[in-house]
């Protein structure tokens, strides 16, 4: 059975470790360096990315996730978690793990409604998923190396890198857990393969 941690720092934790557990895998809460050792995945959860990345840097996890998913952990964020990833932050002169070539607008849907669900195609995975938008940010521009897996209105909502999955809305919040079985099928190939490197 695969371990997928979830960082259990703030956010949707909880959420996310059901949806791992309905899909098949173990799911771990990770909250110390130690605990990031042995997982087959890890998830960066929603919530607030400047206090998530606040608590990251109290609990001195940045650069052990950062050396982690270089060395071929393979990393999912939603909401939060996608800015976390993101290697551009639209207003902000640095990243935080800064893992994806993708650049990320904060709040970008904030001022039509501030949460809201529809429903998306998504390449790899299907039809009608329901998508919880809350204060999410959107994907404005990616890289050579990145596939946009999803759009909303045009904008890019969900985007994969190799090992690495980020998505602007909140898969973890209804009873459709086809997004983190996609997440963990990159993991089971992620481990199949070579190991250091891409999927
Ligand atoms: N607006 C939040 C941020 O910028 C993200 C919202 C969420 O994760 N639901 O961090």
């Amino acid at each position: 059975m695969k371990r997928i941690g979830v960082l259990a720092l703030q956010g949707a934790v909880r959420e996310h470790l059901l949806a791992i557990e309905s899909s098949g895998a173990e799911g771990v809460p990770v909250k110390t360096v130690a605990e990031l050792e042995g997982l087959d995945g890890l998830v960066l959860p929603g919530g607030e990315s400047t206090t998530m990345r606040r608590l990251l840097d109290r609990y001195e996890l940045l650069e052990p996730i950062r050396r982690k998913a270089l060395d071929g952990l393979p990393v999912f964020g939603t909401c939060a978690g996608l800015i976390l990833l993101a290697g551009t932050i639209v207003g902000y002169e640095e990243p935080h793990l800064g893992l994806m070539d993708i650049e990320v607008e904060r709040n970008s849907f904030g001022r039509q409604v501030d949460s809201f669900e529809v429903s998306l195609v998504i390449e790899g995975v299907g039809a009608d998923f329901p998508a919880v938008f809350i204060r999410a940010p959107h994907i404005v521009s990616v890289g050579p190396e990145v596939e946009v897996l999803a759009t909303h209105e045009g904008r890019i909502v969900l985007a994969r890198q190799g090992r690495f999955l980020g998505c602007s809305f909140h898969p973890e919040l209804t009873d459709d857990h086809r997004v983190m079985q996609y997440f963990i099928d990159v993991c089971v190939k992620s481990k199949e393969s070579s190991g250091v490197g891409s999927v």
